[in-house]
């Protein structure tokens, strides 16, 4: 696979800003080379723009060379990427799998380039021949996300496969819910497959939504070209200490993970208990995807109880569905206790 050939001519032409500390590697007694205040360390310097101490972490935790791993402010940072650096505005075009998450379409829209849809069948599974129909010689990437969202299955590993071998683009495969999935990440793949880019995040299984931090996994070619069009110091120095912290004490996240999909066991028992619930869609994220009579009247009945899920009535597919986050076992309690009274 040809990445120069992918690429944007006028991101192949690119001369990336050089930040004053790409200059000089290594430790100095004085620092006067990037205009910082000398006053309120440590948060008067510049961070660490590509972020190496996380990224080894990172490797240690997830057995993917830090040299793969390129760094955003959320997974969102990483998905506009992908369309600065890949999609000519207004020429190139991608494909997503339909229903799924909805910053691949945003930003699709705010890079101005087209957006094709194919959608899930009613297992909410794909075929890699009915995404590679959607495609032509302007499609740059390809959209997967597994567990997806907002229906929770996992995709067929073998169709990811089937595309990762015969798409001459790239392929986004989204696991930012795979901690609580029962198979694993693709990131093992990594190696051979060079048109393969996983996203994960600290958002979810991590418990650290707010310190907005993503990951994407690629080859090294395309890790450089993420790092050579982000600004230079996206991920803030709070945020790279807090990740450390927690990737340190990784058997944190494994113990919440436990729990959670202990109570997703617990949630889903007690739903289909429920005469309102018509359906619970097979879920391996943390959260549950569940059909009821009307999505629109639950989704206000709980509000107005103050509690909030997520009402996605008018999204393809999902017709009369709303998604529920599994929570703590009080609030997924809560959340039971007032569906009784609808
Ligand atoms: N991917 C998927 C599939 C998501 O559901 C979400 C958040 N809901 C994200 C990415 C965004 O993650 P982040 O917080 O890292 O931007």
């Amino acid at each position: 696979m040809n990445i120069d050939k992918l690429l944007r001519t006028n991101i192949r032409e690119l001369q990336p800003y050089s930040c004053a500390r790409d200059e000089f590697k290594g430790e100095a007694s004085v620092y006067l080379d990037a205009n910082e205040n000398p006053y309120n360390a440590p948060f008067n310097r510049y961070p660490d723009p590509l972020q190496w101490e996380v990224k080894d972490l990172i490797t240690k935790v997830k057995n993917v060379p830090a040299e793969n791993i390129f760094l955003g402010n959320g997974s969102d940072e990483p998905i506009d990427l992908l369309y600065r650096a890949f999609c000519e505005p207004r020429i190139d075009n991608v494909v997503a799998i339909e229903p799924t998450y909805g910053m691949y379409k945003v930003c699709a829209s705010i890079n101005d380039v087209e957006y094709r849809k194919v959608l899930l069948d009613e297992n909410f599974q794909f075929t890699a021949d009915s995404l590679l129909a959607a495609t032509n010689l302007y499609t740059k990437l390809i959209w997967l996300c597994s567990p997806n969202n907002p229906t929770g299955n996992s995709l067929d590993r073998k169709e990811i496969v089937k595309l990762l071998t015969s798409f001459e683009g790239i392929v986004v495969l989204d696991e930012a819910y795979i901690d609580f999935a029962s198979e694993g990440s693709f990131s093992g793949f990594l190696s051979q497959y060079p048109n393969l880019v996983i996203l994960q995040t600290f958002s979810k299984a991590w418990g650290s939504a707010a310190i907005r931090l993503g990951m994407a996994f690629a080859s090294t070619e395309i890790i450089g070209i993420l790092n050579k069009i982000k600004y230079p110091y996206n991920v803030n120095i709070l945020t790279q200490k807090q990740a450390v912290a927690s990737l340190k004490n990784a058997d944190q996240t494994k113990a919440w993970v436990k729990t959670l999909l202990a109570e997703r066991t617990v949630l889903v028992q007690e739903l289909e208990k429920l005469p309102l619930v018509q359906h619970i869609y097979p879920t391996d994220a943390n959260f549950v995807l569940v059909k009821v009579p009307d999505a629109n009247a639950v989704y206000h009945h709980l509000v107005d109880k103050s509690i909030i899920v997520r009402n996605r009535n008018t999204v393809s597919l999902c017709m009369g569905c709303v998604r529920i986050t599994v929570g703590t076992p009080e609030e997924n309690k809560t959340l039971l206790e007032e569906l009784k009274k609808f």
